[in-house]
């Protein structure tokens, strides 16, 4: 068997094109443009390569959008100042603090402080109990995008066994919600899942993964899921995103895999760039939300 390539990139795309109508419509009636403030600290080079895509993707969107630029020397007292600010500025619709932060910052404080209606990246208690409890405000941003790419790949998660690798509050655990809801970004069959949560404590990790009908991975390690791993004929969704010397590879070994998957994605070209079109969705609902009071 060869997998079918599940292609974010192009679904991406499209989902970009639709974002840019919706702002279009949203500057008419408002005769404003939706905003997201990034927040950069410090020099890491991923980092700045990853706020520079955001910016690209909004400008292209239609979305206003400025980098605050901070000293890695910035303390979270002037962190802290410079959020409540762009809380209180009725203009910001959307603010984002770039992951990591410089380790003398305290990142949970840091990233509680946004204001719930204005924090895209939906990682703020109140945005997570929301979508725990089946009626999200937003949600965060790359589970989204696995969700988005596997309704309108047409793989329904509904009765499935559905294994997600990996526990992260950003990634693994919002999945699993999402996962368990009664229903998804795509409806009743986007939801309704069984599923089981891996992590690194977890073992006979093989066994488990191998009754998966559809595999999530999100753990940082390349290429660690092997096609023995793997029920033939499973979905098998990379999230995983790690720079080896020459090149960027997933989680999942993508050579061996996609000879037992049905379903498969590649990295890069798979989540990764579902991830940018789901907050500039975010973006734009916040700005909508906020507009609409
Ligand atoms: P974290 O490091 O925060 O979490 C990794 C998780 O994987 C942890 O729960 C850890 O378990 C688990 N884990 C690690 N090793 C193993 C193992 N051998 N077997 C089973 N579980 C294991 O990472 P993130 O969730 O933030 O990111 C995961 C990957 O996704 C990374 O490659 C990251 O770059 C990528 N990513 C991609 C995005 C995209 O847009 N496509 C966005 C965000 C992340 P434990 O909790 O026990 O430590």
């Amino acid at each position: 068997m060869t997998a079918q390539i599940l292609d974010g990139k192009g679904l991406a795309n499209t989902i970009r094109q639709e974002i840019a109508v919706r702002a279009t419509a949203f500057r008419e009636r408002y005769s404003k443009s939706p905003k997201l403030v990034a927040v950069l600290v410090g020099d890491d080079p991923a980092s700045q390569v990853y706020i520079r895509n955001k910016e690209i993707a909004c400008q292209k969107a239609g979305i206003s959008s400025e980098v605050l630029k901070l000293s890695a020397a910035t303390t979270t007292q002037e962190l802290l100042g410079i959020l409540d600010r762009l809380n209180a500025d009725p203009s910001v619709h959307g603010i984002l603090v770039q992951l990591p932060l410089p380790d003398h910052l305290e990142t949970r404080s840091v990233l509680d402080r946004i204001l719930p209606a204005k924090d895209v990246d939906a990682f703020s208690p109140e945005n997570v109990g929301l979508m725990s409890q089946g009626r999200p405000r937003f949600l965060p941003c790359t589970p989204h995008g696995v969700m988005q790419l596997l309704d309108r790949s047409g793989i329904s998660i509904r009765g499935k066994e559905v294994v997600v690798v990996g526990r992260s509050d950003i990634v693994g655990k919002p999945l699993v919600s999402m996962c368990l809801q009664k229903s998804g970004p795509g409806g009743p069959s986007n939801a309704n899942a069984t599923v089981t949560c891996c992590h690194s404590q977890t073992p006979n990790l093989e066994e488990i993964t191998r009754r998966a009908d559809v595999l999530l991975v999100a753990i940082g390690k390349p290429n660690w899921i092997t096609a023995q791993m793997v029920k033939p004929g499973a979905v098998v969704v990379d999230i995983g995103i790690n720079r080896l010397e020459d090149r960027l590879v997933g989680d999942v070994d993508f050579e061996s895999v996609c000879k037992v998957a049905s379903a498969i994605t590649p990295v890069p070209g798979g989540v990764g760039p579902l991830t940018i079109a789901m907050l500039l969705d975010n973006t734009l609902r916040a700005a909508e939300q906020q507009s609409e009071r």
